[in-house]
């Protein structure tokens, strides 16, 4: 009989698996389930160009039914995994179906995380995640509308630029002293705040929301100072949760996401796992992290798929990240730590600047803003563990690789 690969989770890392094991040779059965009705796409864009109605829906999917169809790839979308029976070997899906499978793959990434205040409720809020959700705030994106943006991260951040580009007025809350204030430097913070600022967006940190009034739908945003702010629209993006209820209720390890080794194995042997919903270990930074990214997804579900094919490959990578707000690009490579020494490279007066972050003079991480030059050499870099010097690495009249020592 031919061995079956089931995989839970048609996004990123899902898409990903199908493509791998199919590349690698793997020709028995394999099996996609998606709760969301479409074929894996692409989040990024949600926020960014088919938010602002620059990229079509159709350009959003990694691959087109045919691919599936000559790849025989059995496709179960529309239909959520509600029951992980590790003894049985099966996964049972809403609609009461229960699939069998030899090797099993958990790709079920991050769910928006919901406001955690009275009216989150009401029409008129919004979260973004899926196709649905940009869809549905698109709809709302109308001139002169007032929206307020509650969290001062990256999606927050995009959303309120999009609200921009069509003409609404858009007020940012943020709790924290400043924008983005859990991933880069008070220097990067700063200059996105005046990007933002200079856009036209009323930017207000150390501001907790208390409420969202309204009767039928949203009317005001109450903070916690007792501003009532009108609002037509919200707009949430204050984190995600790594979704993590099938595998804990099947007993695999969970901590922060579904805890893997570092060949993305969880603690079944049978079962794998990769993307938003992992809690995996870095044998670069030595220790274990959880990440949001394309790149971390992508790269897992790679790496988690050549191990089910019994490779035994280490998932060991430098992670890196990024986001566009307005003509700006902010690009973040590895994890700085809470100690690491911070060097300001270049004059965010002057644009194209980055943070550098050194641990006992290694380089460990880069923030960089319009500098893809920077960027591109500290990733190369950081995986060569380099150590820096300081002042000549702050000197941004030299290239970065004439700092190592
Ligand atoms: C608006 C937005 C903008 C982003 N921008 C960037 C960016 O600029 N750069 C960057 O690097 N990253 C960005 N990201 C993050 C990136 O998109 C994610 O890290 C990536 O999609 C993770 O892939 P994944 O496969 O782990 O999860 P997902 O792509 O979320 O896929 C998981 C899928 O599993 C499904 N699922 C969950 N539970 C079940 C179940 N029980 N049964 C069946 N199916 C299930 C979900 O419905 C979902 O379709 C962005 C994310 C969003 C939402």
């Amino acid at each position: 009989m031919s061995t079956t690969f089931l995989i839970v989770g048609a996004g990123q890392a899902g898409a990903q698996a199908i493509d791998t094991l199919r590349r690698e040779g793997f020709d028995g059965r394999l099996i996609l389930v998606g709760e969301e009705r479409e074929l894996p796409y692409q989040r990024p864009p949600l926020s960014k160009k088919f938010l602002h109605g620059e990229l079509a829906a159709e350009r959003l999917p990694f691959r087109h039914r045919p691919f599936y169809d000559e790849h025989r790839v059995e496709l179960r979308l529309g239909s959520k995994a509600v029951r992980l029976d590790r003894a049985a070997h099966t996964v049972e899906l809403g609609g009461g179906e229960r699939l069998t499978y030899d090797r099993a793959l958990l790709c079920l990434g991050a769910r928006a995380r919901p406001l955690p205040c009275a009216g989150a409720n009401l029409a008129g809020v919004h979260t973004l995640r899926t196709i649905d959700d940009a869809n549905a705030l698109r709809a709302q994106l109308r001139a002169g509308a007032s929206a307020v943006i509650i969290g001062g991260g990256y999606i927050g951040l995009e959303a309120a630029a999009a609200c921009r580009h069509f003409g609404l007025e858009a007020t940012v809350l943020e709790m924290a002293d400043r924008v983005m204030a859990r991933v880069v430097s008070p220097e990067v913070s700063a200059f996105f705040a005046e990007a933002h600022r200079a856009h036209g967006v009323r930017l207000s940190c150390n501001t907790r929301v208390v409420s969202i009034e309204g009767s039928d739908r949203v009317a005001a945003v109450v903070c916690g100072d007792g501003t009532r702010l009108a609002a037509d629209l919200v707009i949430a993006g204050v984190g995600a949760v790594p979704i993590t209820d099938l595998a804990a209720s099947a007993g695999l390890a969970v901590d922060d996401g579904i805890v893997v080794d570092e060949y993305c194995r969880t603690s079944d042997p049978s079962i794998f796992a990769a993307g938003d919903c992992v809690n995996h270990p870095s044998p670069h930074y030595g220790r274990r992290i959880r990440l949001e990214s394309v790149d971390n997804a992508f790269e897992q579900a790679k790496t988690a798929a050549l191990n089910m094919l019994g490779r035994n490959v280490i998932h060991d990578r430098i992670p890196w990240f990024w986001s566009d707000q307005y003509e700006h690009k902010l690009l973040i490579v590895g994890l700085r730590g809470d100690r690491d020494e911070r060097v300001l490279r270049g004059d965010p007066r002057r644009g194209g600047f980055s943070t550098l972050y050194l641990r006992d003079g290694e380089l460990t991480a880069v923030e960089a803003v319009d500098d893809t030059k920077d960027y591109m050499a500290a990733r190369k870099l950081i995986a060569g563990r380099a150590r820096l010097d300081p002042t000549k690495a702050a000197d941004k009249g030299r290239d970065l690789k004439d700092a190592v020592i």
